[in-house]
C-alpha cells in the first residue's frame, strides 16, 4: 500500500541531505564543543556555520539566533524570561485566542501568578482586528506575542503593522514562526520583531531542535542556567548534529524559495480544494483564504464525525488530521475553530491537510478523490444525510 502524507503541519520527514549532513557529527566527530582537545577542534567553528545559514535565511545577524530544543522551549524562554525581567508592579502580556499551546499554557501558568494576560478574539476567518489590538495595549503590557500562521488554519497574522504597532508603544514583540518559517520568506532586516520562535521538525530537521532569534540589545534571563554555552543564555551541552541538520535545513529553505517551491505547493493545494468543491455540496473551508499559508486547508464537511474520516483515510494509507497533532491527545475540540466561532459539530467536522516538499500532485488528488469517496460514504450514516 502506498503511504500517503498529507500532515506536514504536524512533523516533517527528515530530509536526505540534512541526514547527510548531520551523520559525521554522530559517528567521527562527536566530541563535545568546548573541549580543547582535538575532539572538540573545528566543532564550535562548525555550530557557528550553521547559525550563519539559518541567519541568512532570516536576514539577520548570526549572533542573534540561539539554539534551544523545540518551539516550545523557545516560546517559554522568551515570555517567561520578559516576565522575570520586568520590574513592573503589574504585568500585562497581549496574546490571541488561537495560539498553539506552546503559549496559551504558558500565558495560563503565569495568571496564576498573579500576570493579566489579554488573549485576542478572531473573527469568523480567523482574522484579529487591528484596533482591539492597539486598545488592549496598556501602561502596564511588557510583551505582545503573537504567531505568524496558524498550525491549524494555516490563516497568516500581519506581523508587520501589529510589530510595528508595538514599537510605537516601545513593547517587546514575539512572533511564533513555527509554522511560518520555510513557508513564506521572513526577513528580519525589515520586520520589527524583537523575538522569534522556530522549530526544527517542521523544516526537515529531527524533532529536538528549535531556535529563538532574539535581536541584539534585547535583554532576555536564561529560562536553563548551567555551563554557560550559548553566550551564557541558553545552557546544555550542544546538540551538535541537529544543529548542524537545522544550519542544512535553512540553506534547503533559501534554495526552496529560489525555486519558488511554495508556489507549485499552492498550486497542487489549489487543485486539491477545487476537486472537493467541483464533487462534493456542503462543504467549506475554515479560515481566510487569502491569508493563509500555502501549503495548508481547514475544511468542514457537513455531517460527517472527522474521527472516522481519519481513520477511513489512514487504513488507506493517507495521513490528514484534525487540527493539531497536540490536540489529538485531548477530548476537546479545536480551540481555534472555537475563537472563530464555529460550533462543537462544525469542529468535529472538520480535517486539516497540510502539504510538504515530497507532495506530488497525482497522490494529492488521489486522496481528494478518496476523501470525496469516504465523504458520501459516511454522510449515507449520518442521521442528517445530505
Ligand atoms: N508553535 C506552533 C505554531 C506549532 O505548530 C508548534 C508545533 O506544532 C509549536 C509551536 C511547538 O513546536 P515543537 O513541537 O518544536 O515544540
Amino acid at each position: 500500500m502506498k503511504r500517503i502524507y498529507l500532515d506536514y503541519n504536524a512533523t516533517t520527514p527528515v530530509h536526505i541531505e540534512v541526514f547527510k549532513a548531520m551523520k559525521p557529527y554522530l559517528t567521527e566527530k562527536w566530541g563535545n564543543p568546548s573541549s580543547a582537545h582535538w575532539a572538540g577542534e573545528s566543532i564550535k567553528e562548525d555550530i557557528d556555520n550553521a547559525r550563519k545559514s539559518i541567519a541568512t535565511s532570516l536576514n539577520c545577524n548570526s549572533n542573534e539566533i540561539f539554539f534551544t530544543s523545540c518551539g516550545t522551549e523557545s516560546n517559554n524562554w522568551v515570555i517567561k524570561s520578559v516576565v522575570l525581567n520586568s520590574n513592573k508592579k503589574n504585568k500585562h502580556i497581549i496574546t490571541t485566542k488561537v495560539e498553539h499551546p506552546a503559549v496559551l499554557e504558558t500565558c495560563k501558568f503565569l495568571e496564576k501568578i498573579g500576570i493579566k494576560i489579554t488573549y485576542l478574539n478572531v473573527n469568523e476567518h480567523g482574522n484579529l482586528n487591528i484596533e482591539e489590538f492597539e486598545n488592549a495595549i496598556n501602561e502596564d503590557t511588557i510583551l505582545i506575542s503573537i504567531m505568524m500562521a496558524n498550525n491549524e488554519t494555516g490563516v497568516t497574522f500581519p506581523i508587520e503593522k501589529l510589530a510595528e504597532i508595538a514599537a510605537k508603544y516601545n513593547i517587546p514583540f514575539h512572533t511564533d514562526a513555527v509554522q511560518a518559517y520555510g513557508k513564506e520568506i521572513i526577513d528580519l532586516k525589515n520586520l520589527k520583531v524583537d523575538f522569534l520562535s522556530i522549530s526544527g521538525h517542521k523544516v526537515y530537521s529531527p524533532k529536538g531542535i528549535g531556535i529563538l532569534f532574539i535581536r541584539e540589545n534585547n535583554i532576555i534571563e536564561p529560562l536553563i542556567h548551567g555551563g554557560g554555552q550559548e553566550k551564557g543564555l541558553r545552557s546544555g551541552t550542544e546538540n551538535v548534529p541537529y544543529i548542524i541538520g537545522l544550519g542544512k535545513s535553512a540553506e534547503i529553505i533559501m534554495e526552496n524559495f529560489k525555486n519558488k517551491k511554495s508556489k507549485l505547493i499552492k498550486k497542487i493545494r489549489d487543485r486539491f480544494e477545487k476537486f472537493l468543491f467541483n464533487n462534493l455540496e456542503n462543504i467549506s473551508i475554515n479560515g481566510d483564504i487569502n491569508h493563509r499559508l500555502p501549503n495548508t486547508t481547514n475544511i468542514c464537511f457537513k455531517n460527517i464525525e472527522t474521527s472516522a474520516l481519519i481513520k477511513a483515510l489512514s487504513i488507506e494509507g493517507i495521513a490528514v488530521s484534525a487540527g493539531s497533532a497536540c490536540a489529538s491527545h485531548k477530548e476537546s475540540f479545536s480551540h481555534v475553530l472555537k475563537a472563530m466561532g464555529k460550533t462543537k459539530m462544525e469542529a468535529l467536522s472538520s480535517i486539516r491537510v497540510s502539504l510538504g516538499d515530497y507532495s506530488e500532485e497525482s497522490e494529492v488528488l488521489y486522496a481528494a478523490e478518496r476523501i470525496v469517496h469516504w465523504v458520501k460514504r459516511l454522510r449515507q450514516f449520518s442521521p442528517e444525510k445530505s
